[in-house]
């Protein structure tokens, strides 16, 4: 079981390799130098993203978290704060970055089990303008959460919300096209109601690096600055935008096979006696384990090829993504269900 080809890697859709078309498209990208913003690769994914979410411009940034960070940095000045889901990515994963870095104080709300966060909690979360607060200035949601696609009538009554209370509203859209597939619209029925967006090309679309963050175009000028301060202004980068494009050609439809690929393995684990079945939401599976047997699956799953991501949540989580095939969700569900 050592030889990886043989390894189910249910951790994470990070974990996918670049196919050969992928690779051949990075291959062939046309490349400059995308600090003096003369990388054509890099710009017509840039103009792809902002056209198809509906923004004016858009950034490409190595990593989802720098993303977020330069848009909260833009959003946000020293001694202002952001208001955020007590679990989001954005508070809880991010190594605090907004803290460390832009001198942004985060405001966690709690969330109730769909992500949603009680609109009347957040409003009283909102200071008062007055020497004692922090000033609030930003709403930041992640769609989708925990595999869940937000409600669009939630959106809604948060974007009238912060238009009310004039702040701005960033979502981190690390999976938005799986929240679009799962809420069945075009993904601008999400985006319309945000200031900006960050969008993963690494995780389900399946690159092996890159987000982009959209917005006005002032907005990402700014970010610009911000991007290069954090250390992610990068040269002949068109190599890793052209995995990008050519992830929203060819990934973006095929999202709803990994999501019935999900839905398979949840009904398959529904019978195996030790472990229930928690939630199952696009390409997510969370299973609870009784903690004294928490182990003994960890060592069952290692002993069959199987890795699951184990200890980061209360739960087990379990996602599928490009690299996972019909095959492996049979393999997968056949493992569970002889751990007894
Ligand atoms: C993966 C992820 C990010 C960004 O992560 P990077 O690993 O920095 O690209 C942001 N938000 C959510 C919800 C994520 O899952």
């Amino acid at each position: 079981m050592n030889d990886r080809s043989d390894i189910i890697d249910l951790r994470s859709d990070t974990v996918t390799q670049p196919c050969t078309g992928m690779r051949q498209a990075m291959l062939e990208a046309e490349v400059g130098d995308d600090v003096y913003g003369e990388d054509p690769t890099v710009i017509a994914l840039q103009k792809r993203v902002a056209n198809d979410l509906g923004f004016e411009a858009a950034l490409w940034c190595p990593t989802g978290t720098q993303a977020n960070l330069v848009a909260m940095l833009a959003h946000c000045a020293r001694g202002d704060e952001y208001l955020v889901g007590m679990e989001a990515h954005t508070y809880k994963y991010e190594g605090g970055g907004a803290a460390v870095l832009g001198s942004i104080q985060p405001q966690p709300i709690p969330q109730a089990d769909d992500g949603t966060m009680d609109l009347g909690v957040v409003e009283r979360a909102i200071k008062p303008i007055d020497p004692h607060f922090a000033r609030t200035r930003l709403l930041c949601l992640e769609n989708t959460w925990m595999g869940r696609a937000l409600p669009l009538d939630y959106l809604a009554d948060v974007r009238g919300l912060c238009d009310r209370r004039g702040l701005a509203l960033h979502l981190d859209g690390a999976r938005l096209y799986n929240a679009a597939c799962a809420s069945e619209v075009a993904p601008r029925e999400i985006t319309r109601h945000f200031d900006s967006v960050s969008v993963c090309l690494s995780k389900g679309l399946g690159a092996p690096a890159g987000s982009v963050l959209a917005g006005s175009a002032k907005l990402i000028d700014v970010t610009k600055r911000w991007r290069k301060v954090c250390g992610g202004g990068m040269r002949q980068v068109g190599i890793l935008a052209a995995a990008g494009l050519y992830a929203l050609d060819h990934n973006v439809t095929r999202l709803a096979d990994d999501h019935a690929r999900a839905a398979r393995l949840a009904a398959g684990l529904r019978d195996v006696t030790s472990i229930r079945v928690d939630a199952c939401h696009t390409n997510m599976v969370f299973i609870e384990v009784p903690a004294d047997r928490l182990q003994a699956l960890a060592t069952h799953l290692e002993a069959h090829g199987i890795r699951a991501s184990i200890g980061y949540l209360p739960q087990v989580r379990l996602v599928t993504h490009l690299d996972i095939s019909d095959a492996d969700i049979d393999r997968a569900i056949h493992v569970f269900q002889s751990f007894n």
